[in-house]
């Protein structure tokens, strides 16, 4: 099976979503394959090898869905980053320039133990503001970021320029 021609297949263009002029994409039909959305697990864990991460960190709401199983494979645990006021403890905050508006996102001040090896997990690499974002609030809470690993990298809107020397790992580029 060829998992980057299986995962095009999969995800769909949307255009004019959430607003005029952005083709979105919807990976609503590769979750709804389950060859698919295993092959996407396994490839995002063998890619790091179990045992090297402590944490991972899914960044609400697509990208909740691909971490919380990568975190179980891993024999990691999960942390949640949130849009603002969804988190109910204490927080620390990131706000940024979206390719669509701004966002504000949270993670809990307590979600690591000093050194923690993290991986940030998301849907799509974009703009990379949201993975820059996440990367520091990491940081700040004591965690190592060893990686990023998406999906879908759209490479024409030049994310990983904005991450430093940030090890990214994206199953398909486009
Ligand atoms: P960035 O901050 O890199 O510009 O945007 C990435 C974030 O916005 C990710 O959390 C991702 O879920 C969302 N996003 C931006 N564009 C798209 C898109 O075309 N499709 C999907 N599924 N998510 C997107």
């Amino acid at each position: 099976m060829d998992l980057g021609k299986l995962i095009q297949e999969r995800i769909r263009d949307i255009p004019d979503y959430p607003k005029q002029g952005v083709m979105f994409k919807d990976i609503t039909p590769l979750l709804a394959d389950h060859v698919a959305f295993a092959g996407v697990v396994d490839a995002v864990v063998n890619h790091h090898g179990r045992g090297t991460i402590d944490k991972i960190v899914g960044i609400e709401a697509r990208g909740f869905i691909l971490a919380a199983p990568v975190a179980y494979h891993f024999g990691a645990g999960f942390v949640p980053v949130r849009k603002k006021g969804k988190l109910p403890s204490a927080t620390d905050a990131e706000t940024y320039d979206l390719e669509y508006g701004s966002e504000t996102i949270e993670i809990h001040l307590d979600a690591f133990e000093p050194g923690d090896r993290v991986l940030i997990v998301d849907d799509v690499l974009a703009t990379g503001g949201t993975a820059r974002a996440t990367a520091e609030l990491v940081r700040r809470g004591g965690g190592e970021v060893v990686g990023l690993s998406v999906l879908l990298e759209l490479s024409f809107l030049h994310g990983r320029d904005k991450l430093g020397n940030l090890d990214v790992h994206s199953l398909v580029t486009v």
